[in-house]
């Protein structure tokens, strides 16, 4: 039965349109939470050229896939990246590409990018204190973050999203300034919680929840009431502040699990598919890409991939087991 539409679907009934793409593993900072001080990257051959990439983006589109996102690793390391998000938007099908970046080397590039077709842009920054962004990003940076956020309200996105992981007593303190900071520059602040997919030690202890991060800016920053448009089968869940002065997405995604409306579908920089940021399994298209091998060969495995799809991840249970891929290999 497996794909008998052609389409990506799985076992449950979930429909795959979303395709998140790894450019790089490369990153030029070293959040804690997500890779090791000490890494051996991919070598440059082992990463899909834009030309394979796109082969697989134009594969995937009859399949049902229309949204992409950009990722890494740091994404804005891959040399010439906007010429790959203007190859990406004119692969027919393909109604939306968006980017995440750590912003660091942004300022040059948001208006490039932006000629080139981007239109969603994620950026991270989990404090605006220079010592803290020191310790979790164990790099300097954080004055380019935010020259790279100025450069792309400039160049024209619109909404900017800001990205945050939240871990209790690392991040909690920065919720309300971050929060802040997003309304006084018109910028949509969301939360994540704290996931099991970095290098360092993970407990569920260490997640600075949902329900207190909402108590927090209700508290110290505003009220605030579900978005209108509020879609519940999105990850995010949207907020917005009573008084006009924006929106809050919060991505609950150990407390709150949006496994059973998931449409996500990952190609990893080194061209390997995985239905799950949690899959432990994952098919290898490198040489298929490489070799022009016929597309319904490539199709047929694409499908299968995602038929395969488990449940959910198991991030609450003793089951759960860490991935061998750490997150900047996978791509968030
Ligand atoms: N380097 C880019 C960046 O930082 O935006 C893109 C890749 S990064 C892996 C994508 C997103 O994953 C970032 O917003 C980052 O904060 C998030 N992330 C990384 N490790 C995480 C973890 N353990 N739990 C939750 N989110 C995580
Ligand atoms: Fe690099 Fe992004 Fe991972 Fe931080 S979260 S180490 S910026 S890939």
């Amino acid at each position: 039965m497996v794909g008998a539409t052609g389409k990506l679907i799985d076992t449950y009934g979930r429909v795959h349109n979303n395709l998140r793409i790894s450019v790089t593993d490369r990153c030029n900072l070293r959040c804690t939470y997500c890779m090791p001080e000490e890494v051996v990257f991919m070598d440059k051959h082992e990463l899909l050229s834009f030309e394979e990439i796109t082969r697989f983006v134009a594969i995937a589109a009859p399949l049902g896939i229309d949204k992409i996102r950009l990722t890494g690793g740091e994404p804005l390391l891959r040399r010439d990246l906007p010429r790959l998000v203007a190859m990406i938007c004119a692969v027919p099908g393909i109604k939306d590409v968006g980017l995440t970046t750590n912003g660091i080397l942004l300022a040059h590039q948001a208006q490039p990018l932006f000629d080139a077709g981007l239109r969603r842009i994620n950026i991270s920054l989990d404090t605006l204190d220079p010592d803290r962004f020191r310790q979790l990003a164990r790099r300097d940076g954080l004055d380019k973050v935010l020259e790279g956020i100025h450069a792309a309200k400039k160049a024209g996105f619109n909404p900017v999203k800001i990205n945050a992981v939240s871990i209790r007593g690392v991040t909690e303190h920065e919720v309300v300034p971050l929060a802040n900071f997003a309304r006084l520059h018109r910028l949509e602040m969301r939360f994540i919680e704290y996931m099991p997919i970095g290098a360092d030690h993970w407990e569920r202890d260490k997640v600075y929840f949902a329900h207190e991060i909402l108590d927090q800016l209700e508290q110290h920053v505003g009220p605030l009431m579900p978005a209108q448009d509020y879609d519940p089968k999105a990850p995010a869940m949207d907020f917005d502040y009573v008084d006009g002065g924006g929106r809050v997405g919060i991505i609950a995604s150990v407390s709150r699990p949006f496994c059973m409306s998931c449409n996500r579908v990952r190609l990893t920089a080194d061209g390997k598919v995985r239905n799950c940021l949690f899959a432990l399994d994952e098919i290898d298209l490198k040489p298929l890409l490489r070799d022009d091998a016929p597309v319904e060969e490539i199709a047929a495995l694409v499908r299968a991939n995602v038929w395969a799809k488990w449940e959910g991840h198991e991030i609450n249970t003793a089951r759960v087991v860490k991935p061998e891929r750490t997150m900047h290999t996978i791509g968030g």
